[in-house]
């Protein structure tokens, strides 16, 4: 096993930390207070790739792969975690109509989300329960040349910036009686409903796409009739979940930085706090956090990129990323004592944002499932 990354994945890190130093922080305020995402970055993060970063240059990406992806989505999250948190289910739209599209399909649409015109949306949770996928309840009546889609899809990232959206409805029934679809925001009956007020990575809007009798044209379709359990399950595992960890990761970053400098420049007793032991033994976690999540990551990446089955590896990859950066941020909070839940100190919204990440491409307890079911696997076998 190789742990080097590429020069051009360096290079791609160095451009991208710089980008984010220099972008984001203007705007994190006005983000935070809002809820908005910066928009007016698109046509950078375009030209830059980072927006078509898994996207073949073809069709105007910069076609590096999912190890890549990560790498860009931490640097970003470093400095501010919602944007990472927008661009990974942008990526996830991307990576939909990449790998199910037909030729046509990958032709009119992915230019467009590699140059930043607008966000991507992958669409599949429902007010009727997020993690039972197969009973999902929006439906797809194929009517002449178009599916009419009926229902309505919560909590979906990018809902009010995206005009793109791969809508996850029922065509059938059951589990295999899900389908795939492209909808433009702009079919008739496609409406965007209520934007959610998080807690959280509120630079990354959050909210509700509603369908009224919405004709969605037939070649639409993406893949076959009948996959769209598994396009939204790989999709999940193969781009989600891991798009997820580099959010956790970003954050993990970010919160041993700030942990690492308070404890440096805060004095009691005549000496720095960091040299404590009890403050010692928060870094030190901090720090193991950050660097088992970076390996779980990176693991998953380069699995992926060698086309290595590692729905297991992106399951564990994303729970352990999202809760460390969790405990993390809390630690990081008692090392600044009272300042820590200060808004002036960044380590209160590193702890909002990293409870975000925790149900977002599927709750602790769905990933732990797919962790029991390795294990049952593996060591099962008497
Ligand atoms: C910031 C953010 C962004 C998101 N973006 C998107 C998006 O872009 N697109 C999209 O489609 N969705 C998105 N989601 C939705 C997210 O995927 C769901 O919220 C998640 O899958 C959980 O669904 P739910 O909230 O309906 O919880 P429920 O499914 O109702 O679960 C409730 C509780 O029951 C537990 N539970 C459920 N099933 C089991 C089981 N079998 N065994 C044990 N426990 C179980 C859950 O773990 C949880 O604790 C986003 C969510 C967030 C927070």
């Amino acid at each position: 096993m190789d742990f080097k990354f590429s020069d051009r994945e360096e290079l791609l890190r160095k451009t991208a930390r710089d980008y984010a130093e220099k972008e984001l922080p203007p705007r994190m305020e006005a983000m935070e207070e809002t809820g908005e995402f910066p928009v007016e970055l698109l046509p950078s993060m375009g030209a830059m790739g980072i927006l078509g970063v898994i996207t073949a240059p073809q069709y105007g990406g910069i076609g590096m792969g999912q190890l890549a992806r990560i790498i860009v989505l931490e640097e970003l999250g470093r400095v501010c975690p919602a944007i990472p948190m927008a661009l990974q289910v942008h990526h996830m739209c991307t990576y939909a109509i990449g790998t199910w599209g037909n030729d046509e399909q990958k032709a009119k649409y992915l230019p467009r989300l590699a140059k930043g015109e607008t966000m991507g949306v992958v669409a599949v949770t429902e007010p009727s329960g997020g993690s039972d996928v197969a009973g999902l309840q929006t439906t797809a009546k194929l009517e002449g040349d178009n599916y009419i889609l009926n229902g309505r899809k919560c909590f979906i990232t990018n809902s009010h910036t995206g005009d793109i959206w791969v809508v996850i409805a029922r065509t059938g029934e059951g589990g295999k009686g899900l389908s795939a679809f492209i909808v433009e925001k702009d079919y008739p009956g496609a409406k965007t409903g209520r934007k959610e007020n998080k807690v959280g990575l509120r630079g990354a809007n959050t909210g509700e796409l509603a369908f009224t009798n919405c004709e969605v044209p037939k070649e639409n379709l993406l893949g076959q009739e009948g996959m769209g359990m598994s396009i939204a399950i790989r999709d999940i595992v193969e781009c989600g979940r891991p798009g997820m960890t580099a959010v956790a990761l970003g954050i993990l970053n970010a919160v041993c930085e700030q942990a690492v400098k308070f404890a440096n420049e805060r004095s009691l007793y005549g000496k720095s706090i960091s040299k404590l032991q009890a403050i010692q033994w928060y870094l030190a976690e901090i720090y193991s956090d950050l660097e088992i999540s970076r390996l779980l990551a990176y693991r998953v990446g380069w699995m992926l990129d060698e086309k290595i089955d590692c729905a297991a590896e992106s399951a564990l990859a994303k729970q352990y990323a999202c809760e460390a950066a969790a405990r993390s941020a809390r630690k990081a909070i008692e090392i600044h004592g009272s300042y820590g839940i200060m808004k002036e100190y960044p380590v209160q919204r590193l702890l909002r944002d990293a409870l975000v990440t925790i149900p977002a491409g599927g709750t602790a307890e769905i990933s732990k499932l797919v962790l029991a079911r390795q294990a049952l696997a593996v060591f099962g076998q008497g």
